[in-house]
């Protein structure tokens, strides 16, 4: 039987190359997003394109019923769930001396609940045997000024990570994290000056920003049949950034 897999997040950046690469992989696979139709078509076109069976599903995972209709849509529409990739979030960035409590709580909304949302559904819908892979950030380690609502919520991400890892015993089912490095993607390119963005891809020893295809072939491990000895990790893709 044909697998499934459900990548939030995935009508551009990271999501989209990992909803590309599973589709090569033999997945057919739900397309995730909240706003961006136009590039969740264009993402779906593009797996169709390479012979792969792709569908886009609307749902803010930040929203208790969205994320829960995500995923009963997708087991109408697909049947089972065997893999899950939650790619969806946003980075806000600030000094924390400015207060901004609104950035601190749409961060920790889409990042950190929208994380314990789909890791819920997850667990509740997965097939036995099945991967769950969330995406953490190696800035992590970095504690970049202005980074704090979003190194808050990836901190939460990794804890929730280990925690489901563990909740999932007996049921063959791997929980991971993915905490790349900076990639060039919108996400982080976004409000940063050609100056910086030449710093931070230096950083690492490879000397490069990184590429979503980088961060889906890490995924494409984790979720295919050479990483099923890998359970409760955060696996930091990052070219040596940290
Ligand atoms: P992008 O900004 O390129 O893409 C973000 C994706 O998330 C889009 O598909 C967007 O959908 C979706 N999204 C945003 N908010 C929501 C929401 N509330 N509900 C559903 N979907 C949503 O980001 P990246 O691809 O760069 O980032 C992907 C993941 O990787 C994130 O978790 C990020 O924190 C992490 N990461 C990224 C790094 C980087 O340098 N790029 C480094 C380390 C980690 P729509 O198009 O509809 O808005």
């Amino acid at each position: 039987m044909v697998k499934t897999a459900i990548v939030t997040g995935a009508s551009r950046g990271i999501g989209r190359e990992i909803a590309k690469r599973l589709a090569t992989d033999g997945f057919s696979v739900v397309v995730n997003y909240s706003a961006n139709a136009a590039q969740a078509d264009e993402a779906i076109g593009e797996i169709q394109a390479t012979g792969g069976n792709a569908i886009a599903v609307k749902a803010n995972i930040s929203k208790e019923n969205e994320v829960e209709q995500l995923f009963e849509h997708t087991i109408t529409m697909l049947g089972a769930i065997d893999v899950v990739v939650h790619s969806a979030g946003i980075m806000p960035l600030s000094p924390i001396i400015d207060n901004d409590v609104q950035l601190f709580d749409n961060t920790i909304a889409t990042n950190l609940r929208g994380t314990f949302l789909v890791l819920a559904q997850a667990a509740k819908h997965i097939t036995d045997g099945g991967r769950i892979i969330a995406l953490s950030s190696s800035v992590i380690a970095k504690s970049f000024p202005s980074y704090g609502a979003y190194i808050a919520s990836k901190a939460g991400v990794e804890g929730l990570v280990r925690v489901l890892a563990n909740e999932l015993r007996g049921r063959n089912v791997t929980v991971n994290a993915v905490a790349p490095g900076p990639i060039a993607t919108e996400l982080f390119l976004q409000g940063k000056t050609q100056e910086q963005i030449e710093q931070l891809s230096k950083l690492a020893p490879i000397e490069r920003l990184g590429e979503p295809l980088d961060i889906a072939r890490v995924v494409s491990f984790l979720a295919g049949p050479d990483g099923g000895w890998v359970n409760a990790q955060v696996l930091r893709a990052n070219g040596g950034f940290a």
